[in-house]
């Protein structure tokens, strides 16, 4: 009995002091976490075509397609099925791919999200993703500018 009346006063001091933890979105903005895994931005600019990316993913999310002469011709993404496990990022030795802070996309199946990198360039949520602006400040020094427009598909 005393837990209970211990949990109610809990409840009644948090309910009473005005904080609050939810926004009403989508009218608000919610705060993300500077950990927050979200999208990818993918650059076909400075992807060296190495596959780690897709050998690390571990549910075939990145598909890379080569010619016979193993130069890079596609990269799919399927990212209905991604769990952003962040491995990707981290294993690209150039940074072609960068988790940003976008969890902002919607779509009717999974399937509408299986995306090509032509096809990636004409997603509006994902085109308008700064892949740069949407980290977290302290990794923005990391990815750096690059050398010319960088070009996140
Ligand atoms: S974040 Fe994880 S699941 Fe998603 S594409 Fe990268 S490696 Fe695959
Ligand atoms: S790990 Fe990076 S460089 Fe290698 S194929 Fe994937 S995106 Fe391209």
């Amino acid at each position: 009995m005393i837990g209970v009346l211990k949990g109610m006063a809990t409840t009644m001091k948090h309910a009473l002091d005005g904080e609050t933890f939810t926004v009403a979105y989508p009218d608000d903005e919610p705060e993300v976490s500077p950990r927050f895994r979200g999208v990818h931005k993918f650059s076909q600019e400075r992807c060296i075509w190495c596959r780690q990316c897709e050998n690390v993913c571990p549910n075939d999310t990145i598909q890379i397609v080569m010619d016979d002469k193993r130069n890079g011709e596609q990269y799919n993404l399927h990212i209905g099925q991604c769990i952003y496990c962040r491995l990707c990022e981290e294993v690209c030795p150039v940074e072609a791919i960068v988790l940003t802070q976008n969890f902002e996309f919607v779509a009717d199946t999974k399937d509408e999200f299986a995306l090509n990198k032509e096809e990636l360039k004409n997603v509006p949520w994902y085109n308008d993703i700064d892949p740069v602006q949407t980290r977290e400040p302290d990794r923005e020094a990391w990815v750096g500018e690059g050398e010319g427009e960088l070009d996140y598909q």
